[in-house]
């Protein structure tokens, strides 16, 4: 085939880019809808997604109003492994213990996602296409043009649309064609991930999350997962790795060995994967969420809670957001239901964060303060 020359032509109502926990979010939303709806990406699926891979039930319990039994069928169907409480640990070894009113889920991101694909292919007419990545978004009058290329390099179809639902994550191509958003060091941050089998004095029902007043407002995490496996990691916001003169690599294994008691869990476990890494959209300064003819939702739209690092419940609710709008023709009232159902809910964690990022000595304090439960659950229910 000529280089440069595009295989076809698809012509649809809405594309949905990127089938993570946003894309097909959006896809189920459109059930039912009278559009021609086409959902593309990249990768084939399983595929896999760096991540803590710890999952919210309000992300399923959102997606219920869409499939009914989706939470039960995610119980039955995916091994995951179930925790109701976090713990902060600092390095003197004081634990603060959160109690979470519903249960979260520590799931392999390629089986999570893979299942909200099963979902989509199951219950929606929605054509799916993975195995198929866009390089490109262009106008013309009415229409989006998007060229895309094969695996192989070769290039793809040429889709065009009237409505294009932004779902590619971060960096997100969607968000830098369409919207001319540059990620800001201010607003994101990084991190990275690797799983550990044979951790010492691990407890599967609770989420491990440890500071380090050297490495704040970094935190490093050991997560339970199904099996003898955890999933550990560290991430920070950019702006402070920048100031570390580090990379978030060299950072995870110092803070590795500098917590003493994450040096000693780790002690005789074993490494079982690469450390890989990526990129972590805040919530902490308002983007452009739409516009002409697209929409963006999850990671394209940063909407990651500034203090947790989760963006899953966030992409799931977004990418319901944005299919109903697109279903009922009302794409223009997108960025006031995403205003009002996630970015003003999130104001506690971003005065949380300025004030992390103003103050490294807070953590000590707080590490104090937190010892009185009522003050510990006042700000759990503040922030969350
Ligand atoms: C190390 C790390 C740990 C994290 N831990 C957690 C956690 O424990 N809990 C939590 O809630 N959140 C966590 N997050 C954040 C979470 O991973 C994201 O917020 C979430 O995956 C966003 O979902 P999404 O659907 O917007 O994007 P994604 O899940 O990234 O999906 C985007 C999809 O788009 C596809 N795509 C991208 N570009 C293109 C293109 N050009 N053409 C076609 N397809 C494309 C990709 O292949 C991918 O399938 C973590 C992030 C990182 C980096």
């Amino acid at each position: 085939m000529n280089k440069g020359v595009p295989k076809g032509l698809i012509v649809t109502d809405v594309v949905i880019v990127g089938a993570g926990p946003a894309g097909c979010s959006a896809a189920l939303a459109l059930k039912g809808s009278d559009k021609k709806v086409l959902l593309i990406d990249k990768a084939v699926f399983p595929r896999n997604k760096t991540c803590g891979d710890s999952v919210p039930a309000h992300a399923l319990l959102g997606l219920e109003n869409l499939v009914p039994g989706i939470y039960d069928d995610f119980l039955l169907k995916v091994k995951s492994a179930s925790f109701r409480s976090s713990a902060l640990i600092f390095p003197n070894a004081l634990r603060l213990f959160f109690k979470w009113p519903l249960p979260g889920y520590v799931v392999e991101r390629s089986a999570f996602d893979g299942f909200l694909l099963d979902n989509v292919r199951e219950s929606t007419d929605t054509q799916v296409i993975t195995g198929l990545r866009v390089v490109d978004y262009q106008r013309s009058e009415q229409q989006i043009i998007l060229t895309t290329q094969l695996p192989d390099g070769l290039p793809g179809d040429e889709i065009r649309t009237s409505l294009v639902i932004a779902a590619d994550g971060a960096p997100s191509l969607a968000a830098r064609k369409l919207a001319g958003t540059i990620p800001d060091p201010k607003v994101y941050g990084q991190a990275v991930r690797c799983y550990f089998d044979n951790v010492d004095a691990i407890d599967p029902g609770v989420e491990l999350v440890f500071y380090h007043p050297d490495f704040f407002p970094g935190y490093f995490w050991i997560f339970p997962m199904p099996g003898n496996r955890v999933n550990v990691g560290f991430g920070m916001p950019e702006n402070s790795r920048r100031k570390m003169k580090t990379s978030i690599v060299e950072l995870f294994h110092k803070f590795r060995n500098q917590h003493p008691v994450v040096r000693e869990m780790l002690k005789n476990a074993v490494q079982v994967s690469d450390l890989r890494g990526g990129m972590v959209p805040f919530a902490r300064k308002r983007q452009i969420w739409s516009g002409p003819g697209f929409m963006l939702t999850g990671d394209s739209a940063s909407l990651v809670d500034p203090v947790s690092g989760d963006g899953i419940m966030q992409a799931v609710r977004s990418g319901m957001l944005a299919g109903i709008a697109a279903k009922t023709g009302q794409h223009n009232l997108y960025d006031q239901q995403i205003e009002k159902y996630l970015w003003k809910r999130m104001r506690p964690q971003r005065r949380t964060i300025r004030l992390m990022n103003g103050l490294p000595q807070l953590i000590t304090i707080a590490a104090w303060l937190g010892r009185f439960d009522w003050l510990r659950n006042r700000f759990q229910r503040w922030i969350w």
